[in-house]
């Protein structure tokens, strides 16, 4: 018998969900496991792979290749993730590879490095360059462009290929002083002591106080008590002790000062959904609860105490945000209930830092993970909560492979660890609330905010009415009397800038012609702080052209304003005012958002100015207005869920004004007044926006009544990427019932970014057996031309349609 792994291979340019064989040397047999990462030869070189499966067989195939090395001491993976994995790949039709690399930080993915090694010892029939390096790596023999020299170099065995695999884990550590003599020895060596080595009579003075064994810090013996390493070490010399060399986990919040916070008294209908949440977490049952709060309705407040049941029960739990960047005072409060026992998988972290929470959620130091998207892989191992906040968010799917939903992770592992999901929402997607309709969720529901406050009133402006009226300003006369209100009382405002759907662009007044990116099928966007046109998709930047390149006119006009201008205007308009902007050019800077919030919590400006950025999670108390300068622009967007998106985003909005003594006000900007996603979210109605809403999708067959998945081909001439995307959708009509629709292949809307043109099949179904297979099996042949450049994506359950 011998030990044979099953191992998935990280080769990017020839993927398959089959694994792969490999013999386990002796050495090995004890520490190989599922779920480790391990070196494999594979083809001419050497690669990552993932352990799956370890089975006992006994060999026939003696050509069976042999592990070369295990990489962790332990496996990365636990059991769970690596099954978690399997179902993943199949639900997303994605590759195993590239799900379980979703899984881990970035700095356990492989990095292939490439040596040349000389073989010979007549270095004279070598280039210039092995004299100096004796070994030259890939990429050196290109910089120097050797190609062609080292590749006759290797057929005439000149020089060996080496392929090295590795990644770029770097660990932080501290060195300590331990004492290995006890009180008696010490005095000993303090009578051997000259007078004039008054520093190791001072580190002895020390000593004498410690217990044998026990470890100081180097760097704070240097920092403290000013004894320099050149005197630690000349104590080690003596033999009074040893320096060892320890992990430190970097601690990314240290600087923070932080209050600790205990449990509010829970009000009526807090403690109704409480206690059905506790009732299924001590049965050990997988329930799903729709937690749908107004927002400031105390939802977080549930959250809080519902995981302090999970760690009192012994287990662990898992809290997902939309952004954690985002929401800095989400992650504080939960800092502040539960001290040092929470992992923050900030996005802002280094590698390094990423690196080390996850190695102390792995290590159990952690219990409570508070995370974005990626977080619900944590290495948690016994789960006794997962909870989704805001959960109608879109970025909880990841739009690029795998192209997996937060959600159905979530659930996924609530049913391996036997415990509840809370999902919580002021807007749930229809989704969600059309399976709390049919019970398939549990629906909980909080109808009043906590603090007996108000929700705040909101009012329509029809901009078409001001212009009417002679008002050519981007501020209605409503919204300017709100401002002036607001700042005459001391109070706060946000005001809101939509940017869904909205462009910046530049046009040409005498021809017409639009700014486009050479590149894209997309307008350029200005931007005012350089001066420059950019192109959000490839990246593609011009200065400003004072001539139109079309015609040659010297009319260029701009239209859309972006918050720099709206900034300006504000200004001018309220020249006291103290205003923060706050959108993707002033927060580039880590820790750029967490400032500038706090300078706003400090009362240090009147109004936040900003994108979608201010519109989830911020509680401020002084805030009683929120203006919405444009609701609108992404009612425009061809998406069947255009008006949900509006309709959250306005809620969402809302949500922030009078949050704290003084009720609120709201006032929206909008050109198309009548609309129902607005006229709703003025009478703050969600429960009339489903109905309405649902009845919509019922006749368009839409999402929650119809599953969708999309299929999007790629390449870089139009007419291949048309005829794959026939021949797919010919493929799919051919294998699929009579009773799902598929539509097109129809070019993407935004059809051509970075010189790639983009088709799309849209599938729309409700029980289709064979549609499983049709799409694995797309997958898996999609690798035969992946080379020539043809590449086709899956999207099951798609989000976005641009
Ligand atoms: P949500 O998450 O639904 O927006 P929060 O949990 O943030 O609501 O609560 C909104 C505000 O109400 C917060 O300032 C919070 O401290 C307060 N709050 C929540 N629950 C209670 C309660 N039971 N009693 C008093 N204040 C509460
Ligand atoms: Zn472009």
């Amino acid at each position: 018998m011998s030990q044979i792994a099953h191992v998935i291979v990280d080769v990017p340019t020839m993927q398959t969900n089959q694994a792969y064989s490999y013999a386990v040397p002796e050495n090995l047999q004890n520490i190989v496991a599922i779920g480790g990462r391990v070196i494999v030869p594979f083809g001419h070189r050497k690669v990552q792979g993932f352990i799956i499966e370890l089975s006992d067989e006994i060999l026939m195939d003696t050509s069976l290749k042999t592990i070369e090395s295990v990489m962790d001491p332990e496996p990365v993976l636990t059991e769970e993730l690596v099954q978690l994995g399997r179902q993943m790949a199949t639900d997303t039709y994605s590759f195993l590879i590239s799900c379980y690399l979703t899984m881990l930080p970035a700095s356990l993915r492989a990095h292939y490095k490439k040596w040349i090694i000389p073989t010979t010892h007549d270095l004279k029939q070598l280039p210039e360059i092995f004299n100096e390096y004796g070994r030259i790596s890939w990429e050196q023999v290109e910089q120097q462009h050797l190609e062609q020299q080292i590749l006759k170099l290797k057929e005439n065995q000149y020089v060996r290929f080496e392929y090295e695999v590795t990644d770029s884990i770097t660990k932080k550590t501290a060195d300590y002083f331990e004492l290995i003599m006890d009180a008696h020895q010490l005095k000993q060596e303090q009578k051997k002591l000259t007078k004039r080595a008054f520093r190791q009579q001072q580190l002895l003075e020390i000593l004498l106080k410690k217990e044998k064994g026990e470890q100081l810090s180097v760097n704070d013996l240097r920092d403290q008590e000013g004894i320099s390493r050149h005197v630690i070490e000349a104590a080690v010399a003596k033999g009074w002790g040893i320096i060892e060399t320890v992990e430190v986990l970097r601690d990314p919040y240290q600087h923070k000062k932080i209050e600790p916070s205990s449990p509010l008294n829970l009000n009526n209908e807090q403690k109704k959904a409480y206690d059905r949440i506790i009732k299924a977490m001590d049965k050990n049952c997988a329930d799903t609860f729709l937690l749908e709060g107004v927002t400031g309705s105390g939802k977080t407040e549930i959250y809080l105490q519902a995981i302090a049941q999970a760690l009192d029960a012994g287990k662990g739990a898992l809290m997902l945000v939309p952004e954690i960047a985002l929401t800095p005072q989400m992650a504080y409060r939960f800092k502040s209930r539960f001290g040092d026992q929470i992992a923050v998988m900030h996005s802002a972290l280094s590698e390094g830092e990423k690196y080390d929470e996850w190695r102390r959620i792995k290590t159990g130091k952690a219990r409570v993970v508070v995370g974005a998207r990626s977080s619900v892989f944590a290495p948690l191992k016994n789960i006794g909560l997962i909870v989704m906040d805001e959960e109608h968010e879109g970025t909880y799917k990841q739009e690029e492979h795998p192209r997996y939903h937060t959600r159905d992770v979530a659930l996924w592992r609530a049913a391996y660890h036997h415990c509840p999901v809370i999902l919580g929402s002021a807007t749930p997607s229809l989704e969600s609330r059309a399976r709390a309709s049919k019970g398939v969720f549990k629906h909980l529901l909080l109808t009043k905010r906590a603090t007996n406050m108000p929700l705040p009133k909101v009012e329509i402006v029809d901009m078409r009415e001001e212009m009417k009226e002679g008002n050519f300003t981007i501020f209605s006369r409503a919204l300017a009397q709100q401002l002036n209100r607001t700042l005459a009382n001391n109070e706060q405002a946000v005001l809101f800038l939509n940017r869904r759907g909205y462009a910046n662009f530049v046009m040409c007044r005498d021809c017409g012609d639009m700014m486009q990116c050479p590149n894209c099928d997309i307008s350029l966007t200005h931007h005012l702080h350089d001066n420059k046109l950019k192109c959000h998709y490839c990246g593609f930047e011009m200065p400003l052209p004072t001539q139109c390149p079309h015609c040659g006119g010297h009319h260029i006009g701009y239209f859309g304003t972006g918050t720099q201008k709206v900034e300006q205007q504000l200004q001018q308009f309220l020249p006291h005012a103290k205003i923060l902007r706050m959108d993707v050019d002033t927060t580039r800077k880590k820790g750029a958002h967490d400032d500038l919030l706090e300078k706003f919590g400090n009362h240090e400006a009147d109004i936040l100015l900003g994108t979608q950025m201010i519109a989830k999670g911020l509680d401020f108390p002084n805030v009683t207005f929120v203006g919405v300068l444009n609701a609108d622009t992404a009612l425009g967007i061809p998406d069947f869920r255009s008006a949900e998106k509006t309709f959250q985003l306005l809620m969402q909005v809302s949500g922030r004004a009078g949050r704290g003594k003084i009720p609120g006000s709201v006032v929206i900007q909008t050109y198309n007044p009548d609309h129902y996603a607005i006229q709703l979210a003025k009478e703050q109605n969600y429960e009339q926006f489903y109905l309405h809403e649902m009845h919509f999708r019922h006749l368009g067959h839409y999402s929650p009544y119809y599953f969708m998945a999309k299929i999007e081909v790629s390449h870089k001439e139009e007419a291949v990427t048309a005829k794959k995307a026939q021949e797919l959708a010919e493929y799919l009509r051919k294998q699929l019932s009579q009773q799902s629709i598929i539509l097109g292949p129809s070019p993407r809307s935004i059809a051509r970014v970075n010189n790639l043109y983009y088709f799309q099949v849209i599938i729309k179904y409700k029980a289709e057996p064979k549609l499983k297979e049709a799409l694995l099996h797309i997958l898996e042949s999609s690798q035969k031309e992946y080379a020539k450049g043809l590449r086709v994506m899956i999207d099951n359950h798609p989000l976005n349609f641009m």
